[in-house]
């Protein structure tokens, strides 16, 4: 079956932008080309650490990626196409705590490559032509503000209109309180997305890395079809000491890590980053097949 024939042209063709700094897990040690793992110290030259998918041969730690970088781990070689969604620098508040935000948003830019949180791109998983909309917690936290938003509607629009599986990969503190309310409709507005998606009788899977908080975890991340996390996620709404404080209870051990949540029906897989493309293929072609 050729899952490629109802493919329409991608809208816009430039390449992928890459980031421009590793992410903030990846300390350089005694030479740039060398990193250490964050967890136990072991050394990796970079090319075989990033090889590796940034998962430690020693201990297993699964250190923080880029958002371009996932788009490259997960889609088949030489098939990703940037969106390049062009979104505008919004302040409704003219928030400024001591920085301005428009300040913060462009010091964001400049040190990611990216516009927003989010980096889309239309790709092909093992020749099946979906849309991966992964979060970069580099980005001011990975926060959900209204452009964001903005750009993960998109991301479903684009599904929709192309027939392409939506996969998302998130990252993120949750809301971007510099928006304030604007930041939490965008909690409604990916939703309304992910229901078009849904409506459309298209897959979505939502793979949550570490961190994933707040608003993203309160709306799209866990309202697809299938929900994967990687080893050692932090996963939840709250953090764990606002929730101690606000109910004066101690928390069990390893309360919201992916681990936890799976045990207590919160998720349908923890999977390694090394075998995630090959079960997102499957979970695809099962997908498809049935369709
Ligand atoms: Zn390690």
């Amino acid at each position: 079956m050729d899952r490629t024939a109802g493919l329409m042209p991608a809208r816009r063709q430039p390449p992928l932008r890459r980031l421009q700094a590793p992410g903030p897990q990846l300390r350089p040690v005694s030479h740039a080309a060398t990193i250490a793992c964050a967890a136990c110290g072991r050394r990796y030259v970079a090319d075989r650490y990033a090889a590796e998918l940034n998962v430690c041969g020693g201990c297993g730690h699964h250190a923080r990626v880029g958002a371009v970088q996932r788009i490259e781990q997960l889609a088949d070689p030489g098939s990703a196409t940037s969106l390049r969604l062009e979104v505008a620098m919004r302040d409704p508040l003219q928030f400024d705590d001591g920085v301005p935000y428009t300040d913060r948003l462009e010091r964001a830019r400049e040190r990611t490559g990216l516009d927003e949180a989010f980096e889309i791109a239309t790709a092909a998983v093992s020749g099946v032509p979906v849309v991966l909309a992964c979060m970069d917690f580099d980005f001011l936290g990975g926060s959900l503000g209204s452009a964001a938003g903005e750009m993960f509607a998109e991301a479903c629009e684009c599904a929709v209109d192309e027939s392409r599986a939506l996969i998302s990969v998130c990252t993120s503190g949750g809301a971007r309180m510099q928006e304030g309310i604007a930041s939490l409709a965008q909690m409604a507005r990916c939703s309304a997305g992910v229901k078009a998606v849904s409506d459309a009788r298209l897959p979505y899977i939502s793979v949550l890395g570490d961190p994933c908080f707040g608003g993203v975890t309160a709306s799209f991340a866990v309202q697809a079809d299938v929900i994967l996390a990687e080893p050692g996620a932090r996963i939840g709404f709250a953090g764990g000491r606002v929730i101690e404080q606000a109910t004066h209870d101690k928390l069990p051990d390893g309360f919201q890590t992916a681990e936890f949540l799976l045990a207590h029906g919160m998720l349908d897989a923890v999977v390694d980053r090394r075998d995630l493309r090959p079960t997102i293929s499957r979970l695809l072609d099962l997908y498809t097949r049935a369709a």
